[in-house]
């Protein structure tokens, strides 16, 4: 682990880009009363995610529209190393990337190990608007990217650059766990996000006529095996939404994520009543299960949000943040955890 990045406690960043008292708390909220519109959304860069979100959620506009624009933001942030522009590469020097979005309806796309593209999250909506299919892998999305008037770019920056030819001098694969990450500020966080090596932002919104989309985009692993594919663009493990329940998504080592099915398994879990906190719990219960050993040693993390507005998550590790924004609250919480 790295401390580059020393957080302020108890502080995040408001909409007019000011420094509120918001706290930094341990909580999840669960009542009768829906609470709409919402937008949650993993680590510390869901704080202005959540703004860009909000900005659609705010003028009534649609939850699909919502988490689009929220996710877009990290993408283009050359500043975070785990998502879009600026992610640490695969073990070749390549960044490639992984995204997918779904809606109220079922509607949902996906685009895996994707390169050049500085917003997957946009081309994965528009596989699920545009084609007869889900997913489009590789060089096929980037090709459907381009042809549908995308621009090629280079999306590693010399930072991640230098990091990635650092990493060739031991070519040690260890995906990180991210406990220092405690708290937030912006001004001293030139790494946006939370862990060193690998974040996701898996987003969530319910929009003022009660309809659910989620969004996710990461470059995952770093250091990944070319090719290698995580569970953010796989629908049911990264995210999945299901109107007559709930959304969810998950962040930390994808593999162990795919292994659980981790976000459909919180949808199926809340639906048999489980509140969307202590489905989160149930799922990374379900993770040490199957290996306890190894879940010590590395980070996966949970996020919900129920069809009434309630929201809650839970991490393996300590140091899992996720950002709220509703027209009542507007926080960065850290989540509860296993260990
Ligand atoms: N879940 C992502 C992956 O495995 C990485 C992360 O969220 O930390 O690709």
């Amino acid at each position: 682990m790295s401390n580059r990045r020393k957080f302020i406690q108890n502080s995040v960043l408001g909409s007019a880009g000011i420094l509120l008292s918001a706290k930094v708390v341990s909580a999840s909220s669960s009542d009768t009363t829906i609470k709409k519109p919402i937008v949650v959304s993993t680590w510390n860069f869901g704080v202005q995610a959540n703004e860009a979100a909000w900005k659609v959620l705010a003028e009534k506009g649609h939850a699909l529209d919502a988490v689009e624009a929220g996710v877009r933001v990290p993408e283009a942030d050359p500043k975070g190393n785990s998502v879009g522009y600026g992610g640490l590469p695969d073990r070749e020097g390549r960044v490639t990337l992984d995204a997918c979005i779904m809606d109220e309806k079922y509607n949902c796309g996906s685009v895996m190990c994707i390169e050049h593209i500085m917003h997957p999250i946009s081309v994965a909506r528009l596989v699920m608007e545009k084609t007869p299919h889900i997913v489009l892998s590789g060089e096929g999305a980037l090709r459907f990217a381009l042809a549908n008037g995308f621009k090629k770019q280079n999306l590693l920056t010399p930072q991640s650059e230098k990091a990635w030819k650092e990493w060739l001098k031991t070519s040690n694969y260890s995906p990180s766990m991210n406990i220092e990450n405690q708290s937030y500020s912006k001004e001293n966080d030139p790494m946006p996000g939370g862990p060193d090596n690998h974040d996701t932002i898996g987003m969530l919104a319910l929009d003022v006529n009660g309809n659910l989309s989620g969004a996710c985009t990461t470059s995952g692993l770093a250091y990944k095996i070319h090719g290698r594919v995580g569970d953010s663009p796989i629908i049911g493990a990264g995210l999945y939404v299901d109107p007559e329940v709930g959304a969810a998504t998950a962040t930390g080592v994808g593999e162990e994520v795919i292994r659980i099915v981790g976000a459909h398994l919180i949808i199926e879990l809340m639906r048999q009543g489980y509140a969307p906190e202590a489905a989160c719990k149930e799922a990374t219960q379900r993770i040490i299960k199957r290996n306890p050993e190894k879940s010590k040693t590395i980070q996966v993390a949970f996020l919900a949000l129920d069809k009434n507005g309630n929201y809650g998550a839970y991490a393996l590790q300590k140091g899992f943040t996720f950002a709220v924004k509703s027209g009542t609250e507007e926080k960065l919480i850290n989540a509860k955890s296993i260990y």
